[in-house]
């Protein structure tokens, strides 16, 4: 075996399926590999390599932070069954890893693979290292439901920071609502960054009463999001394990479809997952999102819409730069300078106060 990859999820599988296209020798395990997801992965499809497999794409995104914002670019819910699909050549093995080398794991009824590398795909679901301090983390609450007024034509409303009619507690939240099929879309509240996650009963309760407002009905089944946003990346992994999510988004998918096939050719030249993920760049860049998301979290709630109006009247290409490059260090710095010289004295106070402590923020270098 080349490369015996732990974890099943997009991340793995995507590398799994990378090096078995390089022809390397490749496994995954995965406790349940036959469990389908029941996440909707999206992702802005300009982010996303070719032949990503999209469910639903829609040539344009909005925005309600203040005021509405229209972004040309385009929206991509991703296919599942296609994310999931292994080339035949992969084994999969179905198992819990419980110890690991870079050669070989155990797994929990004992047996052992070896490999002449292994990388770990498995998440973060449990946010990385355990810490006295609570993780900041993203927590939505979504349902599927008709299409009905909530997308006006060819779009995906990314963000909508309209107040909820009802709401228990101050902490700012965002609908978003994506196509899933064409007549359906899912509806999700959110919580974009809070240490420790806002209370998936609280987001609940303000999705409820904003479909309670437009008279639909809620139906059983919802998607439950919580992602980790403070994690400590590891260099040896990959996928959410490895740190590609984005501090302040939570979104992971894309990068990882797209740094796949580059993190298998390291494998099959003898170099390290580190080299491609982690250059000098990628790990100032991450510590301007840590930067990004230690200044979200301690704006007031009333900051955050006041935030992203800002945001989204940075040129185009800087809102890019700043969501999804990993490794454009002078973009995403013009970024960050732009939005603070155009924001209000007390926004400026905030975006500043991470700087002035960063010393004390735990980055990946
Ligand atoms: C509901 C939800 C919606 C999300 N939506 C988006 C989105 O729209 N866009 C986006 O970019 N991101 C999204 N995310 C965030 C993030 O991208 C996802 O968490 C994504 O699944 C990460 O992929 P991954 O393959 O790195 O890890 P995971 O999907 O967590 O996969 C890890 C796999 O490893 C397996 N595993 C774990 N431990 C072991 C072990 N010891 N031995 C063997 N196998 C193990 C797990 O069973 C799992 O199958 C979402 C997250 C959630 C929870």
């Amino acid at each position: 075996m080349d490369v015996l990859v732990v974890g099943g999820g997009p991340a793995g599988r995507a590398l799994a399926s990378a090096c078995a296209l390089i022809g390397l020798k490749t496994a995954v395990v995965d406790p349940h590999p036959d469990r389908p997801w029941r996440a909707t992965y999206g992702a802005w499809l300009d982010e996303l390599p070719e032949g990503a497999p999209v469910a639903v794409a829609t040539s344009r995104s909005r925005v309600w932070a203040v005021r509405e914002h229209r972004i040309a670019r385009g929206y991509a819910v991703l296919d599942n069954e296609g994310l999931r699909a292994l080339p035949p050549e992969v084994r999969v093995v179905r198992g819990t890893v419980v110890a690991r080398t870079a050669t070989a794991v155990r797994l929990a009824d004992g047996r052992v693979v070896k490999a002449r590398r292994v990388v770990d795909a498995g998440g973060n679901a449990g946010g990385g290292a355990a810490t006295r301090t609570p993780r900041a983390a993203q927590h939505a609450v979504g349902v599927v439901v008709p299409r009905g007024g909530f997308l006006v034509g060819d779009e995906a409303l990314v963000m909508d920071w309209r107040k909820p009619p009802d709401a228990g507690m101050p902490d700012p939240s965002f609908l978003y609502v994506v196509p899933v099929s064409e007549d359906e879309v899912l509806v999700e509240e959110t919580s974009l960054a809070r240490r420790p996650g806002l209370p998936l009963a609280e987001l609940r309760r303000r999705l409820r009463s904003r479909l309670a407002a437009r008279g639909v009905a809620v139906p059983k089944d919802e998607e439950r999001v919580r992602i980790p946003l403070d994690i400590r990346p590891r260099w040896d992994a990959f996928g959410a394990a490895g740190g590609l999510v984005h501090p302040a988004t939570g979104y992971s998918v894309a990068a990882a479809l797209r740094l796949a096939p580059r993190v298998a050719r390291a494998l099959a030249e003898g170099e390290s997952v580190e080299s491609v993920l982690w250059p000098g760049r990628a790990r100032a860049v991450h510590a301007l999102r840590m930067f990004g998301l230690e200044a979200l979290l301690r704006m007031r709630p009333d900051e955050v819409p006041e935030f992203f109006d800002h945001f989204f009247q940075l040129p185009e290409n800087q809102q890019r730069t700043f969501l999804g490059d990993r490794s454009d260090l002078r973009g995403t710095t013009l970024a960050m300078a732009h939005l603070f010289r155009s924001a209000p004295w007390s926004l400026r106070a905030r975006l500043a106060f991470p700087l002035q402590r960063a010393k004390g923020v735990r980055t990946p270098g």
